[in-house]
């Protein structure tokens, strides 16, 4: 069985490659898969976007499993913005140098507790069956921290320069791939999903 992994962003396909390292099958990114997709994420929670990515794929592909994912930062005094919109934040092709800054002066004045946060990953999943129907299955995966002082560190992407972990006295953005893969939302809903296919005799 292969797994076709829903995404266009190449540093979600190289956390998922490494959380899967022990799948004895191919992982492909849609464009490995040789599938083109504009795909309309006008879902309304993750779990709505990671299906609306999961079934659109599925749709165009036959005997693979999809998986897709859809993540963000829920910054709890921001009434956790900016959530299902992190990639549209300030605008899709804004740096994250700016969107970091954006969200470090939205949160100047609060302190300790107050500037809790999470990253949320929903993760669906739409598997053919050997009956010739599909199954669905989705999870959620969460990262729990703070938003720092200050942006720092270099690994990663996006909002990881700026996300806490308490844990670590550090940012996940200085965190090494094999310790933010341990810890992360992706890892988690992975991780969550794996059980279950392994529950289900997919895998
Ligand atoms: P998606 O591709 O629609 O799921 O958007 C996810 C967005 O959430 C990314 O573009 C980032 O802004 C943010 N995000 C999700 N996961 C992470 C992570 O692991 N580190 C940093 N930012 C993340």
């Amino acid at each position: 069985m292969k797994i076709i992994f829903a995404t266009g962003n190449e540093h979600k396909m190289v956390e998922v490659r490494a959380i899967l390292s022990d799948f004895d099958g191919e992982i492909l990114s849609m464009k490995g898969a040789g599938i083109e997709a504009d795909i309309v994420e006008d879902g309304k929670t993750f779990e709505e976007n990671a299906l609306i990515k999961a079934r659109a794929i599925a749709g165009l592909t036959q005997d693979a499993i999809v998986l897709a994912d859809d993540s963000g930062l829920e910054v709890d005094c921001l009434n956790k913005e900016p959530g299902i919109y992190s990639a549209r934040y300030a605008g899709e092709d804004t740096p994250y140098t700016i969107k970091n800054q954006m969200i470090l002066d939205r949160v100047k004045g609060a302190k300790g507790a107050e500037r809790s946060a999470r990253f949320v990953c929903a993760m669906a999943a739409v598997v053919p069956m050997k009956d010739g129907t599909t199954k669905e299955f989705v999870v959620r995966g969460t990262f729990e921290g703070y938003i720092a002082e200050e942006a720092a560190g270099v690994n990663g992407f996006g909002y990881d320069p700026i996300f806490w972990v308490p844990e670590c006295n550090c940012t996940s953005a200085e965190l090494t791939p094999e310790e933010k893969n341990a810890r992360s939302h992706r890892g988690d809903a992975l991780r969550k999903m794996r059980e279950i296919f392994c529950k289900e005799g997919i895998l």
